[in-house]
């Protein structure tokens, strides 16, 4: 049960706001392509339409003039093998109190099992973490609004997210009111927006990153705070703190600046393509070569590739071309049919890589099956040598925070020595980012991060018996002494 994915809301008093949070949910299509879906709310009736596919599939122009409302969450789903299925899709929606609520997450939950119980369901019923919390919600609700003005379920959520443990970051919405929560380590991003000048708001708007703000001419207001809960309706915006002041710990997913956010969002203030591009720069300083050109693996390895060439004054060249409608090659579960997937994707430029030394920058490995099929289709171009840069440290740890990890099993860096990689890779050397440098290059002084699938180290306590935590090799009860964060 993953649930990796972009939300976003909208609270505009007189506006449809369903062609906003179609273009807020396109701009987070990156962060999900399983599944689309958004809630719209007219004050009085919430009507929900989502489908598995990308957004543009599920919206079109008949849909979004039949969604009326001011008050509207968007979501796009993050696709994980083995759990596609349209029940995930989000929103999830429960008819209770006035006109029900929806709510879209973000992240993943720990310690599923429990709060599953607790929601009255039974084990293996709920079919997402995000069912759980609906059922939790829908659970405590009084049924009648004990302050209207606030929204039914401002007080619901104060009671029910203080329990929750893991990753979440929540857009929710009942009748009137629009809401938005980020766990107490801020493990995904969140951040408000508002529509309108600022002394006289037409609106407000929240999203997992801040360019679902720029493509519908929202000003980016600020982050929420982890632990916060914003309550937004007629009398404006209203901010709670879910959690006790030794329960906060921002801990901001390093993933999301490495990987996974768009180039062009901001994080704890820094824009993510700048952060790359310097990531490429110190890789440079920290792991020198001498070479012909430097050269990406589109799309991500494309910034800390011109940080590389910039820092090394070795020229940057393409030296392959993406097929740019093909989308992501990571999630099929079969080897071979990755591999497919990547030549299907990648194609070399031969006329720019044959006798050439080449530095081949990409931004991570973590099964490797991109750079190794990327290694030997460059050694069947021509290439004279090949120096792998990867502009993070080793992957070597799932993530149970919400971000799709293969088990340590399948991780590369679980198993193997730098010098066993670069072996195996067919590569002429190969260097990794080292994570203070990985730190630097973001240059959030002073902000802590989550850094667990580099580290091991474990900031909300994970199953240690879980399977996805066994390295080959690894005996069963070996971990509990050798997780570094427990
Ligand atoms: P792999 O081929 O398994 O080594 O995956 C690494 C490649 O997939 C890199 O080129 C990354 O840009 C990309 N990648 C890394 N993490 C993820 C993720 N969680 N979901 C999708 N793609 C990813």
């Amino acid at each position: 049960m993953k649930e990796a994915c972009g939300v976003f809301g909208v609270y505009a008093p007189g506006q449809p706001v369903a062609r906003l949070t179609f273009d807020g949910i396109y701009a987070l299509q990156h962060r999900g392509q399983e599944s689309a879906g958004m809630a719209v709310s007219d004050g009085e009736t919430i009507t929900v339409v989502k489908d598995m596919g990308l957004v543009a599939t599920v919206f079109d122009e008949r849909t979004l003039s039949a969604l009326q409302g001011h008050l509207a969450i968007g979501h796009t789903r993050y696709s994980t093998h083995g759990s596609s299925d349209w029940r995930n899709a989000q929103p999830a929606y429960r008819a209770v109190g006035r006109a029900g609520f929806a709510l879209g997450h973000n992240g993943n939950l720990t310690e599923t099992d429990t709060l599953a119980e607790r929601a009255g369901m039974l084990p293996g019923v709920a079919t997402s973490d995000s069912d759980v919390v609906a059922g939790l919600l829908a659970a405590a609700y009084p049924g009648t609004a004990s302050d209207p003005a606030d929204g039914e379920l401002a007080g619901v959520i104060q009671a029910v997210v203080p329990e929750l443990a893991g990753a979440f970051s929540f857009v929710l919405m009942d009748a009137t009111h629009l809401y938005g929560v980020r766990d107490p380590h801020g493990f995904r991003p969140l951040c408000l927006g508002r529509l309108g000048e600022a002394g006289r708001p037409a609106g407000w708007v929240l999203a997992s990153e801040s360019p679902a703000l720029d493509v519908i001419g929202a000003a980016f207001v600020r982050e929420l705070s982890p632990g916060e809960l914003v309550v937004i309706g007629p009398s404006g915006v209203r901010s709670v703190q879910l959690f006790a002041e030794d329960q906060v710990d921002d801990r901001l997913c390093i993933f999301e600046f490495v990987y996974f956010a768009r180039p062009d969002t901001r994080l704890h203030g820094i824009e993510v393509h700048g952060a790359r591009r310097r990531m490429g720069e110190l890789l440079a300083r920290q792991a020198p070569v001498d070479a012909d050109m430097v050269m990406a693996v589109p799309e991500s390895g494309v910034p800390a590739a011109e940080g590389y060439a910039k820092e090394s004054a070795i020229p940057y060249g393409q030296g392959l071309v993406k097929n740019r409608y093909i989308g992501r090659t990571f999630i099929d579960p079969d080897h071979q049919a990755r591999e497919r997937a990547v030549r299907r994707k990648l194609n070399p430029l031969r006329d720019n890589i044959e006798g050439k030394r080449l530095v081949v920058v990409d931004d991570s490995i973590v099964r490797s099956t991109t750079i190794r099929t990327v290694v030997a289709m460059l050694r069947e171009a021509g290439a004279a040598e090949v120096h792998l840069r990867v502009s993070s440290p080793p992957f070597a740890w799932p993530c149970f925070y919400g971000i799709d990890t293969p088990t340590r099993a399948e991780l590369l860096a679980a198993s193997m020595t730098v010098p066993e990689m670069t072996a195996y890779l067919g590569a002429d050397s190969l260097a990794f980012l080292t994570l203070d440098n990985l730190k630097a290059a973001i240059g959030a002084g002073g902000v802590g991060f989550c850094d667990a699938c580099l580290t091991g180290e474990y900031p909300v306590s994970v199953p240690l018996a879980d399977d996805r935590l066994r390295a080959p090799g690894d005996r069963p009860g070996v971990l509990q002494g050798a997780l570094p964060g427990v």
